[in-house]
C-alpha cells in the first residue's frame, strides 16, 4: 500500500489556542459591531485572516534570530540575506524594508512619477495605492479569465500578452516599467506560467522596458510551475525561482509570505541605476542602507526563511494542505474560486446566500456566521473591501463577492482544516435560513473594511 502524504515538518514548539461558546461569539462579535478585525486574538479559535506575518519560523530561523547582528553598519546579518538574495534571485542589489510596502515605497518614489502608467497583473492594493498615490495609474492587464470564478485554468494569474502590448503602445514613453504580481493575489492566489514571463520580457525588449516582480509568493509560483508546466517537472524549485527572476530587472518582496518570517521585506534588482535611485529613500523613510526597515536577527532569520521555502518539500505542505481544504468543500458542495491557489480558498459567498440582497453584504454575512459558527475568523474580500464610488459615492456592487481562507505556513494542522469545512458545511447547510444580512452604521472614507461599524439585519 502507498503511503499517505505527511508534512515535511514536525512539531517542536506550540501555542495554546482557545475554543468559545456560541454565547461568547455573540457578545464579543456585537461588541466588535460585526467587524473581525475588531476582535482580539484570544476570541478567535482558528485564525484565516491573512497568512502575511502569520507563519510558523523553523528551529533554524529561531538560532538564527540568536545570532543576528544588531550593528548600525555592515551588520553580518545583512549580508547573510544579501547572499541568500543573490542566490535565489541573481540580483546583485538589495535593500532591506520592514515590509512589501515599503519596498514599493521606496522604490516607486524613484520609478513613478505624476501621469505614468504601470500596467501589470491585478496590482495589489497597497501596489495600486502607492501608483495611485502618486498620480499614476495602475493598468490591469489580467487575463479575462480570471474573472470566471469556475474556470479551472493552471495559470490563472497571467497576464494577457495583447492587453499589454496594446498598452505598450498606446502609452509608450509614460510606462516605466511592467510589474508582475507572482503568484496574482487579486485573482486568488493564482499562478503565472514560466510562458508567459517569458513573453512578457520579449514584449519588455520589444519596447525597451524594465520588468519588476512583485515577488510576496514567488516560491508557490514556483510550485505551480514545477506541477503544472511541462517542462519544468524535473527540475528544482531554486532552478525555478532563479529561471523566473533571470525574467525581471528587479522585485519587490513582502518577506511576510514566502519568507516565512513576521515582519519584513525588501527590493532586489540587477540594474544599478535603480540602486542608486531608491537608496536615498531607503535612508529617508526606512534606515540605512544595511538593515533599512529590520533588524539583524529578522535579516538573518528571513535569510534562512528563504532557503527553506524554496525547497519542494516545504511547499508541497503548503499547498496540499490548502488542496486539502479546497476538497473538503467540494466534498460538501460548497462554492469557491477554482481551482485553489496557492495561500487561500476564496468562498463565493452570493452563490452560498443566495437569499441575502447585495446590499446586505453576503460575503460579511458569511464571514459572521462562520465566526459564529466555530470562532473561525476568515475575511471579506467583497463590497465592503472594495469602497464606495468616489464620485457617486455608492456601494460598488460590480465585482466579486467572496469570504477568504487564508492558511498561515506551518501553523494548523488537517484537523483544524477538518474543523473548518465541517463548521462551513453547517453554515451551508442552513445557507437557506439566512436571509438577512448586515447595515453600515459607521464608514471611514477609504478602507473602511477594516474599521466599518455594522448592524446585523434580523
Ligand atoms: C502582502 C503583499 C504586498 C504588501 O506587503 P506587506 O508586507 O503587507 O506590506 C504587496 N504585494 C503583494 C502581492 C502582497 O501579497
Amino acid at each position: 500500500m502507498e503511503l499517505p502524504f505527511a508534512e515535511s515538518w514536525k512539531i517542536k514548539m506550540v501555542e495554546a489556542i482557545r475554543k468559545s461558546t456560541r454565547e461568547e461569539r455573540e457578545e464579543w462579535i456585537k461588541k466588535a459591531h460585526y467587524n473581525v478585525f475588531q476582535l482580539t486574538s484570544d476570541q478567535v479559535y482558528i485564525d484565516l485572516i491573512t497568512d502575511s506575518g502569520t507563519g510558523a519560523m523553523s528551529d533554524q530561523q529561531w538560532a538564527a534570530m540568536m545570532v543576528g547582528d544588531e550593528s548600525y553598519a555592515g551588520a553580518s546579518s545583512f549580508f547573510n540575506l544579501k547572499a541568500m538574495i543573490k542566490q535565489i534571485t541573481g540580483f546583485d542589489y538589495v535593500i532591506p524594508t520592514h515590509q512589501g510596502r515599503a519596498a514599493e515605497n521606496v522604490l516607486f518614489s524613484y520609478l513613478v512619477h505624476e501621469g505614468d502608467v504601470i500596467p501589470g497583473n491585478s496590482h495589489f492594493d497597497t501596489t495600486k495605492g502607492h501608483i495611485e498615490g502618486r498620480k499614476a495609474i495602475a493598468l490591469d492587464c489580467t487575463i479575462d479569465e480570471a474573472k470566471d470564478t469556475q474556470l479551472e485554468l493552471p495559470f490563472k494569474g497571467n497576464v494577457d500578452i495583447k492587453k499589454l502590448e496594446d498598452a505598450l503602445i498606446k502609452y509608450a514613453d509614460r510606462i516605466p516599467f511592467i510589474i508582475v504580481t507572482i503568484t496574482n493575489n487579486t485573482a486568488g492566489g493564482q499562478p503565472v506560467s514560466m510562458q508567459n514571463m517569458k513573453d512578457i520580457r520579449c514584449l519588455a525588449d520589444k519596447y525597451n522596458k524594465p520588468v519588476l516582480f512583485d515577488s510576496a509568493r514567488f516560491a508557490e509560483n514556483a510550485y505551480f510551475i514545477k506541477t503544472r508546466e511541462e517542462a519544468y517537472k524535473d527540475k528544482t524549485i531554486k532552478e525555478i525561482s532563479r529561471e523566473m527572476f533571470d525574467l525581471a530587472d528587479g522585485m519587490t518582496m513582502s518577506a511576510k509570505k514566502d519568507g516565512i518570517v513576521n515582519m519584513g521585506g525588501f527590493i532586489a534588482t540587477r540594474k544599478e541605476e535603480w540602486y542608486e535611485g531608491a537608496k536615498g529613500y531607503c535612508v529617508q523613510y526606512e534606515g540605512y542602507l544595511t538593515y533599512g526597515g529590520m533588524n539583524g536577527r529578522d535579516m538573518n532569520a528571513l535569510a534562512i526563511g528563504l532557503d527553506e521555502n524554496t525547497e519542494f518539500d516545504n511547499l508541497e505542505t503548503r499547498i496540499r494542505q490548502v488542496a486539502y481544504l479546497a476538497e473538503r468543500l467540494d466534498e460538501f458542495g460548497i462554492p469557491y474560486q477554482r481551482p485553489a491557489g496557492g495561500h487561500a480558498i476564496f468562498v463565493d459567498a452570493p452563490k452560498v446566500l443566495t437569499h441575502v440582497p447585495k446590499e446586505e453584504f453576503p460575503a460579511q454575512t458569511l464571514t459572521i456566521e462562520l465566526y459564529l459558527e466555530a470562532g473561525i475568523r476568515g475575511c471579506e474580500i467583497g463590497y465592503i473591501l472594495a469602497d464606495r464610488d468616489p464620485v457617486t459615492h455608492e456601494n460598488r456592487f460590480g465585482g466579486i463577492d467572496l469570504l477568504r481562507l487564508a492558511i498561515p505556513r506551518r501553523v494548523y494542522t488537517n484537523n483544524h482544516i477538518d474543523v473548518i469545512a465541517v463548521a462551513l458545511k453547517n453554515v451551508f447547510d442552513r445557507r437557506e435560513s439566512i436571509t438577512r444580512g448586515v447595515k453600515i452604521l459607521w464608514e471611514a472614507p477609504i478602507m473602511r473594511h477594516f474599521t466599518v461599524k455594522l448592524e446585523r439585519l434580523s
